[in-house]
């Protein structure tokens, strides 16, 4: 279990992620290229927001499906539910306690501005 915090606290969330560094990516689409955060990979089930449920803001944009929450008093980017797959979401890893970032060293590419959900 991992304990996944914004920066001013507010929002906090228990996500369980096995194999962390076996599920690290990084994705190109256009929010993903602003954003700039490597994102651990976690089942829909394995992510709770603990406190500040009232806090998260959320962000659609295109075929909103995918939804991007972020706190609204701080602004930092916690987690999203996946476009792909609706079943799981994106966490992003420099909110996540217990992560040392020299950790991080296989991130896998999503090639997300080209996504199969948007090929005619
Ligand atoms: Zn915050």
């Amino acid at each position: 279990m991992y304990k996944v915090e914004c920066h001013c606290k507010s929002v906090k969330l228990q996500v369980n992620l096995p194999n962390i560094l076996d599920n690290l990516v990084k994705c190109n689409c256009s929010i993903c290229q602003k954003r700039g955060a490597i994102m651990a990979i976690a089942n829909k089930d394995d992510v709770n927001v603990i406190e500040g449920i009232d806090k998260l803001s959320l962000y659609q944009f295109h075929t909103k499906i995918a939804k991007h929450y972020f706190c609204s008093i701080c602004g930092i980017y916690t987690h999203h539910q996946m476009r792909s797959n609706i079943n799981k979401f994106g966490i992003n890893t420099s909110c996540i306690s217990g992560i040392n970032l020299d950790d991080i060293k296989n991130v896998r590419l999503s090639d997300g501005i080209n996504h199969p959900l948007d090929k005619k």
